[in-house]
């Protein structure tokens, strides 16, 4: 019997959901050896191929039910699931399998699903995660046919009352498909605040603790569970006390949030009156209406990975050109920065076969891909190209690390100008080009990157993962990502200054830049300019309306003369306690960024 326990890991996605757990296991169905007589083989075969059409019609159905509730975009995630639910080599050696080894039709299948896992899973590991999780889940609904286990479509089935999904690990493509209206909340024991999983949880504004160890032995299928999406705490059984202590706190954010509504209407200065642009960070199309909403003036980051992953082909020049008008126009007068496809690392198209790689995180990835593959850029780059004939958009490259990145990447596009002209189609004959600053590599080369770059987006993820040389998606090292980190905070400074000396543009869209108490330090660093989630707006505004610039400056000017990162967290709540609520902002008391859950003390 499992009792009231508590368990500590990253708030991911702030917000607190009290509801009952629905566990998710992404694991295979015990699959029994069993052996056949020859004169059962054709019926075995037939029994196969009976199984992979009920898992096409269940996929197909999944397909429908999700381009209804989410749309035609987050549909094609199925489009990979049912091509490789019939991959024909994969079929024809489970087939092989039953005829000559006179094995049972799952016995078969298991077989060859784990000799491909294995395939997928070798030196290709976090490469093909993505993959092989969408491969893991296809082959798990056949194998649950065959066996006849029941199946749980825990994701995206109607559910009927609100759940909280607990889980090993949620990869972005299952995400996606989650039924909003009834999940509310989610538990991972792996994954941590810039994991792409919690960046989307956060946009889509459900709460999120991910990092929870010991997550699946706590807690069963059914029990009722808090969580406290912003402290990263999850009650297991809540107590009494501890459904009260969590109401009381919850009431006084339901008064800021009330005040919160008030402001999304008022613009974002400080008491001293410096303006800061607030910008969203836009990963998904449905991410652009509340983003209008909470006022952001426009988007700094427009994620188009998206567009490729989970899917089974490439997005044509048509369809990216249709997404980026929408999302344009949805803005109107303000400018939408869209991001060159970020592949690489864990996020590739299915058809796409990468290249296995030991450390895919340092391998081939973003602007590297990009360059390549003209096949996959130049589309994109037309695409933007036409989107700018009549609206406002500007293009950035991921993960630079060099001028000659941006200069390769600009006489593309100027290439591709050329043709639209030659061919007479209409569209602009430029596009501001800028550079995501997110390599040590490139904070060291800003004053070069300065002169061939319109703009700077600091992506703070990728800045504080390749300084620190620590993975940001690594629960283990979480403890360890500190994006107010000195080293950071010096890069920080070091952008700023390089932008200035060459009159570019600097913003940050890294997930730091979200946080309200940190956003307010990038201010006083000398950002004016910061595209967060889009839940997040509201609240960053709320705490820039009330700490002075002057403070935010002294905080900033004090925190790059601090030693450690911990020096930095208590310079910047001194400098901030005056002016805002930091228990209700910062509950575990060591500035919001990402912990250890081992360490983190609990609210
Ligand atoms: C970043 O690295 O900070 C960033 C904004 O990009 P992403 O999180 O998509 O890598
Ligand atoms: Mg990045």
């Amino acid at each position: 019997m499992k009792r009231s326990t508590t368990l500590t890991g990253i708030g991911v996605s702030p917000g607190v959901a009290y509801a009952t757990a629905v566990i998710v296991r992404l694991d295979f169905p015990d699959v029994p050896d069993r052996g056949i007589r020859s004169s059962e083989i054709e019926s075995e075969v037939e029994r196969l191929h009976e199984a992979v059409a009920e898992a096409v019609e269940s996929l197909e159905s999944l397909r429908a039910r999700v381009l209804e509730r989410a749309g035609e975009e987050e549909s094609r995630i199925f489009d990979a699931q049912i091509l490789m639910v019939q991959d024909r080599d994969f079929l024809a050696g489970v087939e092989t399998l039953i005829r000559n080894n006179n094995l049972s039709a799952e016995t078969a299948y298991e077989f060859k699903a784990l000799e491909y896992r294995e395939l997928f899973s070798g030196s290709a590991k976090a490469h093909l995660r993505e993959r092989l999780i969408d491969i893991t889940a296809t082959q798990r609904r056949v194998l649950h046919r065959l066996t006849g286990w029941e199946e749980n479509e825990w994701w995206s089935a109607s559910l009927e009352d609100p759940v909280i999904i607990v889980a090993r690990e949620l990869p972005p493509g299952v995400t996606v498909q989650l039924d909003r209206e009834h999940v509310v909340g989610l538990v991972t024991e792996e994954g941590t605040r810039t994991s792409h999983a919690a960046i989307l949880a956060h946009s889509l504004g459900i709460p999120a603790v991910m990092g929870a160890r010991g997550a699946l032995d706590a807690i069963d299928d059914g029990m009722p569970i808090l969580l406290d999406g912003h402290a990263g705490v999850v009650y297991v059984q809540p107590t009494r006390a501890e459904l009260e202590d969590i109401r009381a706190r919850n009431s006084r954010w339901h008064r800021l949030e009330l005040e919160l509504e008030v402001g999304v209407s008022e613009p974002a200065v400080t008491p001293d009156g410096k303006s800061v642009t607030l910008l969203a960070n836009v990963d998904l199309p449905e991410e652009v209406e509340p983003a209008i909403r909470y006022g952001a003036e426009g988007v700094g980051l427009l994620r188009t990975e998206f567009l490729v992953t989970g899917r089974a082909d490439l997005p044509t020049e048509d369809e990216q050109t249709t997404y980026y008008r929408r999302v344009a126009d949805a803005f109107r007068d303000h400018t939408v920065t869209i991001r060159a496809f970020d592949l690489g690392g864990d996020k590739f198209p299915a058809a796409f076969s990468a290249p296995a790689e030991a450390n895919p995180f340092l391998g081939w990835r973003s602007i590297r891909v990009c360059l390549d593959q003209p096949e996959i850029f130049r589309p994109q780059l037309r695409a933007i190209l036409r989107t700018a004939a009549d609206r406002k958009v500007q293009f950035m490259l991921p993960l630079v690390t060099g001028v000659e990145e941006v200069v390769l990447s600009r006489e593309m596009m100027q290439e591709e100008a050329d043709a639209l002209r030659r061919a007479g189609i209409r569209a602009a004959d430029d596009v501001p080009l800028g550079v995501m600053v997110e390599t040590p590599a490139a904070v060291l080369v800003a004053d070069h990157l300065a002169q061939v770059s319109d703009f700077f987006s600091v992506g703070t993820n990728d800045l504080t993962q390749y300084t620190l040389a620590v993975d940001r998606g690594n629960a283990m090292l979480s403890r360890r990502f500190i994006t107010y980190h000195p080293a950071v905070l010096r890069q920080l400074k070091q952008i700023v200054e390089a932008g200035a000396r060459y009159d570019v543009p600097v913003s940050v869209c890294g997930e730091m830049a979200s946080d309200p108490i940190l956003g307010v330090l990038l201010v006083g660093l000398g950002y004016f300019e910061l595209s967060v989630a889009p839940p997040s707006i509201p609240l960053v505004k709320w705490v820039i309306r009330r700490v002075p610039y002057a403070v935010a400056r002294a905080a900033a000017e004090a925190a790059l003369m601090a030693m450690t990162a911990e020096e930095v967290a208590e310079i910047v709540r001194h400098h901030m306690d005056p002016h805002v609520d930091l228990e209700l902002l910062d509950p575990t008391g060591a500035l919001s960024g990402p912990q250890d859950s081992a360490t983190l003390p609990r609210t």
